[in-house]
């Protein structure tokens, strides 16, 4: 088999990769995605010394959903003061809450200063992984133009991390017809530049995170806007301002100072998420402050008195990610822009048909309609464990767990960085800095013990679950209003099992003291 240039950074054939063929070769750590988690882990494993990593990335290039996301309006929404890693800042986001290429920049000026780069290898879609007893090897299968070829290979590795992203795949609404529309389709994750927008009837479902944001781009753009909304989303003020040139320079002279403004966002962030939906059940005062707060934006923000009622949630806040966005609800006054809450029925070539019969024609349809979680995500790759154990359906036929969000029983040498109760909730940078702490030390005593296995034991795993379900009934998932919510943070099991119940000064905290008796080292 050949391998072309690119694998290696162009450095000849790749080590280890063969067709259907296991090779001697067999990596230290192989991670699976080649976004901030990916990234952050792979500089932690740096750090200790450890070089021969491959981090396999099915796209053209680093920064995963910052590499992916292009669309109009897209823009962080936790403060990039926060939603950075702590070791890196950045004193030159342009705003409060960067544009996402500002975050794409900062995601391949982060692989320049870490040397990320020479480990990546890209357009390799990863398959499966099954772990192999005998040689206590994880065999990944892998194809892909990055690979060298289109059909199926494998790589050996000691350790497999995935870091595979919640919100990775795509989802197409499974809306009767939408094969047959005439126009242009685009999903918000597949951004298409070159499509035509000026003037056109554009029609766009969904009102997530990312519909709020593309909604008030796009109706700047087309002839006519309609929104349809099937669930109404908590929008609270977006306080968002350039960042003057003084204080960009005293963040680089002292970056204590940007620490600073880290800390003070990371807290308010932290006082709203513990209080008012993890602890719900001592914070429903504070959680229907943010309700208000939100309610008196929407009302401050549209006079017609329908449609503030239509954008108006009847589930708690919390229940799924509320968003911020100054300029949504304004849009809706235009008269170019319609809001559509009928049922969609169908899609035909001409446009949407709505409840009573009503289409909608369009010329291009935009499909913010969010991400696979749990069809796809959860986990992305088939991945065989100790003993035949297929990860996929012990989740769906157990329950959804990881120990620390991170570790499964008969999971030997495996980490999957976005696994269940893994996400604080917060900033993501919050979660992979916590990780960071968590393999360092886990690949530390395994060294120091000349182990070549760790794995998390059934007892510690089955501790870490009770204490989070025990958790979780005080918060907003549990006691609150969420049924008719749509939240993706619920599992097919009905648990909110995305987020891990605690403050992220306590994942951090437990990161650095779980007993390493949680796992075997043999
Ligand atoms: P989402 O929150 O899952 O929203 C998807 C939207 O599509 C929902 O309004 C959903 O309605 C609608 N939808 C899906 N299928 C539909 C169908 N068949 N018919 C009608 N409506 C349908 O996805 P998202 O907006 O892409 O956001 C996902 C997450 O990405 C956010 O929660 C956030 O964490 C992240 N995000 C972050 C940023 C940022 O930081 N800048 C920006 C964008 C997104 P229902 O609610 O009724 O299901």
């Amino acid at each position: 088999m050949s391998f072309r240039s690119g694998w290696g950074g162009g450095q000849g054939p790749a080590p280890g990769l063969d067709k259907g063929v296991d090779t001697p070769m067999t990596h230290d750590v192989i991670i699976i995605g080649a976004g901030f988690g990916g990234m952050g882990a792979a500089i932690e494993l740096k750090r200790m010394g450890r070089d021969d990593i491959v981090i396999l990335e099915r796209e053209e290039d680093l920064g995963g959903t910052w590499h992916v996301n292009r669309y109009p309006g897209l823009a962080v929404d936790i403060a990039s003061v926060t939603y950075s890693y702590s070791f890196e800042p950045n004193p030159d986001w342009s705003r409060l809450y960067a544009p996402g290429s500002e975050l794409k920049a900062y995601a391949t000026h982060v692989a320049e200063k870490y040397d990320l780069r020479r480990h990546m290898r890209f357009g390799v879609e990863v398959t499966g992984a099954v772990w192999d007893e005998d040689t206590a090897e994880w065999v990944v299968t892998v194809a892909g133009a990055g690979a060298g070829t289109t059909e199926v290979g494998t790589l050996r590795t000691r350790y497999l991390i995935t870091a595979t992203g919640y919100l990775s795949q795509p989802k197409l609404p499974d809306i009767p017809g939408i094969e047959t529309f005439a126009g242009t389709v685009i999903h918000s994750a597949r951004w298409d530049d070159s499509a035509e927008l000026d003037g056109r009837r554009i029609g766009i479902i969904g009102t997530g995170a990312t519909g709020v944001q593309l909604v008030p781009e796009l109706a700047k753009r087309a002839g006519h806007l309609t929104v349809f909304q099937r669930t109404p989303i908590w929008v609270v003020p977006k306080v968002d301002f350039p960042v003057p040139a003084w204080a960009r320079s005293v963040f680089a002279k002292a970056p204590a100072t940007q620490q600073a403004a880290r800390l003070a966002n990371s807290a308010v962030l932290e006082i709203l998420s513990t209080v008012g939906v993890l602890n719900f059940k001592y914070g429903r005062g504070f959680n229907s402050f943010a309700a208000l707060l939100a309610k008196a934006h929407l009302f401050s923000q549209v006079r017609d008195r329908t449609t503030r009622r239509a954008l108006t949630p009847e589930y708690s806040f919390g229940c799924k990610r509320p968003t911020f966005s100054n300029s949504y609800f304004p849009t809706f006054g235009r008269d170019d822009v319609t809001l559509n809450t009928d049922t969609i029925t169908e899609v035909r070539p001409e446009g949407i048909v709505t409840g009573d019969g009503t289409v909608t024609e369009l010329d291009v349809l935009v499909l913010a309609t969010g991400f696979s979680l749990w069809e796809k995500n959860f986990p992305a790759i088939e991945v065989i464990g100790r003993g035949g154990r297929d990860l996929g359906k012990w989740w769906r036929d157990n329950r959804f767990q990881a120990y620390e969000g991170i570790s499964v029983p008969r999971f030997p040498n495996f980490f999957s960085l976005h696994g269940p109760y893994s996400y604080t909730g917060l900033s993501y940078f919050w979660t992979i800095e916590a990780q960071m702490v968590l393999l360092h030390r886990l690949f530390d005593e395994a060294d120091r013990r000349g182990a070549t296995t760790i794995e998390v034991t059934e007892e510690a795993n089955d501790r870490f679950l009770g204490d989070v379900t025990h958790r979780l009934e005080r918060s907003v998932f549990q006691l609150g209003s969420c049924a008719g919510s749509h939240s993706y943070y619920f599992d097919p099991h009905g648990e909110a099992s995305i987020l891990r119940p605690s403050s992220v000064v306590s994942a951090r905290r437990d990161a650095h003291r779980f007993p390493l008796t949680d796992y075997a080292f043999a």
